[in-house]
């Protein structure tokens, strides 16, 4: 069985309902290891595989140490991640709408009182409008 999404096939994903009896064991797995749901469950096929010799040693090893990642670890990287993207290329903090900002590459840092803010060329005089100065072009 395929999961479509997206509007396309994905070869290697399937949708499956587990026992009560798995999910429970699953859990315990992500409690004691510390790991996210999705490793919990690849890493349980990765060491049944081995114990049936499916698989060989440098492949249990290589998905063994993947699966075995903590989650809290895999999400702190993400959000360094995140956040150095965000410091290297400032966006446009223009809101176009109720909640929405423009978020285009921002060319100049504008500021009024204590407040800063990225803008992109295009949103320079509506900042401009509402008191803002060009501060540095960014
Ligand atoms: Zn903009």
């Amino acid at each position: 069985m395929t999961e479509e999404r997206k509007g396309f096939k994905r070869a290697n994903a399937h949708m499956i309902f587990l026992p009560a009896e798995f999910v429970m064991a699953i859990t315990h797995v992500m409690s004691k290891m510390e790991i996210g749901n999705y490793n919990a469950i690849l890493l349980v096929i990765c060491e049944g595989l081995k114990n049936l010799d499916l698989i060989d040693d440098p492949t249990y090893g290589l998905f063994k140490a993947r699966y075995s990642r903590k989650l809290l670890d895999l999400v702190n990287r993400k959000r360094v991640d995140r956040a150095n993207a965000g410091k290297e290329k400032p966006r446009c903090r223009w809101a176009a709408g109720s909640a929405m900002k423009c978020r285009r590459l921002a060319t100049v840092t504008m500021k009024k009182g204590d407040r800063m803010v990225s803008s992109c060329p295009e949103h320079i005089e509506g900042f401009k409008k509402h008191g803002y100065e060009v501060l540095e072009e960014t």
